[in-house]
């Protein structure tokens, strides 16, 4: 590995033990700094666009503070549950700034979403009537998720699109269109979602395509006039340390230019284009910071952190033999231009054979005290936790811009676990 590839961190070792002194690991540290430019690049890339807002999916990161920073960023929020909306709604973020991509959605959660006046998006044409019955009514404003079907190729994470849960089929939405148009809907959105931690810019840009089609078609057979449409989430982070992030300049231009070609001639200018991203916001600018207690040799040599598959799930729910998913990068603190020379699992504390951050890793010689840093975990990381063995999540927090050290939310304590329990019945 060379040089070029080791991932940059914003903090060093003598930094991380300082925070140590207040907050025992294992703990997450999100760099807001890197959010925010991050960020920034995002909406520079689409500035092209009136009206172009990324809806930070919330799943990715649901934390209040994280989704402050998306806001004070001109970013929406894309939830699917119940405290999802609430989540949003406690920072600020309401109205047409959330957008309520859910499926197979509890009728409470479409009248919360209703109340708030968030952009609906349907997963199913069935859910027009059941929106009608049990929400009040059609919302003015509606959208609709798209499922290409056999028309499009999906990814490895997300699956192919006639395999996805997800969506209405090509007769179902334009059924769905004209029929909310008689029920008194009055504005349309149309949305959908086929890749996931895609680092190919060509997916979105087919994606772009074919919603702009769409939206050109719907127009011409219908009569509906789209007001945006949503090219989903699902751009991905490079994972290693040899993969390219995706350049979101191009493909702002890539966007543009489609847009210049089939929607300004189509005279269905202004249609604003939207996106629901997590992964790619917060992912490369998220650390779960953890210490090696333990050190075992036996068939093989093995680093134990005070960190699990608890804390982050993606290593052991992603990891296949011979394939690159679940990958996470390690850099052992103070050890960063050490030469990589042993190779080493690095586990975690679950009965479960897959808790591992890392398999055959070549880490330079990691001594009990050392502290690991496994990267790109400011996405589908803590959110994903969970208490499975008796586990606890950890603290989070965050590396403010001016060097200061926020927690922004505390670990989990044996009360909370304790806390569902009622033992007076016992
Ligand atoms: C998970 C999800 C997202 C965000 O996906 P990322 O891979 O984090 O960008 C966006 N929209 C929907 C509907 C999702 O389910």
């Amino acid at each position: 590995m060379t040089i070029d590839n080791v991932k940059k961190l914003p903090f060093d070792e003598a930094r991380v033990r300082e925070i140590m002194r207040d907050y025992p690991t294992p703990f997450y540290l999100y760099d807001e700094r890197g959010i925010r430019q991050n960020a920034r690049r995002l909406n520079a890339a689409f500035g092209w666009c009136d009206g172009f807002k990324e809806y930070f999916a919330v799943k990715a990161t649901p934390n209040p503070y994280i989704l402050k920073i998306a806001k004070e960023e001109g970013f929406g929020a894309d939830c699917s549950s119940l405290p999802e909306l609430e989540l949003a709604a406690r920072v600020g973020i309401t109205g047409e700034n959330i957008m309520f991509t859910s499926n197979d959605t509890p009728s409470a959660e479409y009248r919360r979403a209703k109340e708030l006046g968030a952009i609906i998006n349907l997963d199913d044409i069935t859910h027009l009537r059941y929106v009608e019955e049990h929400a009040g009514g059609l919302p003015e404003l509606i959208c609709f998720r798209y499922n290409p079907g056999p028309l499009r190729r999906g990814n490895a994470i997300i699956g192919h699109p006639e395999e996805a849960k997800y969506g209405l089929t090509r007769p179902q939405l334009f059924e769905a269109y004209a029929s909310s148009g008689k029920k008194g809907s009055k504005r349309f959105g149309l949305h959908t979602m086929v890749a996931s931690n895609e680092l190919n810019p060509e997916f979105f840009i087919e994606t772009a395509r074919m919603l702009f089609d769409l939206a050109v078609e719907l127009a011409e057979k219908l009569g509906v006039r789209l007001d945006f449409v949503n090219l989903g989430g699902g751009i991905g982070i490079p994972y290693w340390p040899d993969e390219k992030p995706l350049n979101l300049e191009a493909l702002g231009q890539a966007v543009k230019e489609l847009y210049d070609e089939r929607i300004r001639p189509a005279g269905l200018h202004p249609l604003r284009v939207y996106m629901e991203n997590g992964r790619c916001i917060t992912g490369p600018y998220g650390f779960l910071v953890t210490r090696a207690i333990h050190e075992k040799h036996t068939y093989k040599d093995y680093v134990g952190v005070d960190a699990c598959m608890a804390n982050l799930m993606r290593p052991g729910m992603y990891y296949q033999e011979g394939k690159r998913s679940g990958y996470h990068h390690i850099t052992v603190l103070g050890k960063e231009h050490a030469p990589a020379d042993t190779k080493v699992d690095v586990v975690g504390s679950l009965c479960e054979n897959n808790d591992k951050f890392a398999i055959d890793r070549m880490l330079p010689k990691v001594e009990i005290g050392d502290i690991l840093v496994i990267h790109d975990g400011g996405a589908h990381g803590h959110s994903m936790g969970f208490q499975y063995n008796g586990k606890l999540r950890c603290a989070e927090l965050l590396l403010r811009e001016d060097g200061k050290v926020q927690q922004i939310r505390r670990a989990e304590t044996m009360d909370d676990y304790f806390a569902t329990l009622d033992f007076s019945k016992l």
